[in-house]
């Protein structure tokens, strides 16, 4: 077999862990994969570049989720309900398309335990899959975004909406960040009012960044509760990639095996 090449396609794409987490478990179970980075610009010639490049299989991030989606000739499922696709496999010279990150999502939030009604705050791309298959799997969300513009999709899809201004305040077992706001910034998710309400009665609070610790967080740590960032939610949507990229010849645990230790360097 003739080494098999992937890469991450993204913009900005430098900040990126996919590769290491990839390259070590290539290694690590001995196929013979290479994955790189690449800086994609314009996102409709994803395609193009894609079949030029030779590639077997990417992943997507950020702001490309949409244009993968529309790139893709077969689409699984779960992509097709949640129009946002993140991992591309060539097979047979057709792109499949597949969504990891709400279920890798949904195994990351599955250590608190009785959780039965979900704050997210945020309405993008992300909350777009993570909200879908919580909800699918049974759990009331509810969503408090900035702007109105983005919620009218999920209030066209069931979901019970809001905005900072009309806000009336529950107990929410859970209350997650899904904004970018924190990423590059020290700004809070939503006003420091509306989380003094919702954070003290909340059972646990979860953040999808990654790699630092989000005024967000550190706002429900004063208040003792439970805490959780984004690496999981990377890891395992990183580790379904990986069984879509080598045809499921390798078991989840194989591969978490390798891949956790891209978080310890
Ligand atoms: P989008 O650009 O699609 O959406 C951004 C959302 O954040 C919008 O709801 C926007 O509100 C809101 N927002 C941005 N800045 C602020 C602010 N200062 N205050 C309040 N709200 C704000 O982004 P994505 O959904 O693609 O990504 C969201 C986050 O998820 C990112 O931080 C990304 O890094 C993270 N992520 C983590 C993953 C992981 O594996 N851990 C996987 C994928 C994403 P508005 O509509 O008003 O503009």
């Amino acid at each position: 077999m003739n080494r098999e090449l992937f890469a991450i396609f993204g913009n900005p794409v430098s900040h990126s862990k996919s590769p290491l987490m990839h390259n070590i478990s290539f290694q690590g179970l001995g196929f013979d994969g290479c994955y790189t980075k690449y800086l994609l610009q314009d996102g409709k010639k994803l395609k193009k570049t894609f079949l030029d490049l030779g590639l077997k299989g990417i992943n997507i991030t950020v702001p490309h989720k949409e244009h993968a989606y529309n790139a893709c000739d077969i689409l699984d499922p779960f992509a097709r309900k949640v129009g946002a696709v993140n991992t591309i496999v060539e097979k047979d010279g057709k792109l499949y398309g597949y969504n990891t990150d709400a279920p890798g999502f949904l195994k990351a939030i599955s250590e608190f335990k009785d959780i039965n009604t979900v704050l997210f705050l945020g309405a993008g791309g992300t909350a777009q899959s993570t909200s879908k298959i919580l909800k699918d799997e049974g759990y009331e969300v509810i969503l408090l975004n900035r702007s109105k513009g983005r919620l009218e999709k999920f209030k066209e899809n069931g979901f019970e909406t809001y905005t900072f201004e009309n806000f009336i305040s529950k107990k929410y077992d859970l209350v997650i960040n899904v904004t970018s706001a924190g990423l590059e910034d020290d700004s809070l998710p939503a006003p420091l009012e509306i989380l003094k309400q919702v954070i003290p009665t909340a059972k646990a609070c979860v953040d999808v960044i990654y790699g630092k610790e989000t005024p967000f967080l550190k706002l429900a740590k004063s208040y003792a509760k439970p805490t959780k960032d984004g690496s999981d939610m990377l890891l395992y949507q990183g580790i379904t990639a990986f069984e879509h990229f080598t045809a499921h010849l390798y078991t989840f645990e194989e591969i978490e095996h390798y891949m956790k230790k891209a978080f310890a360097l």
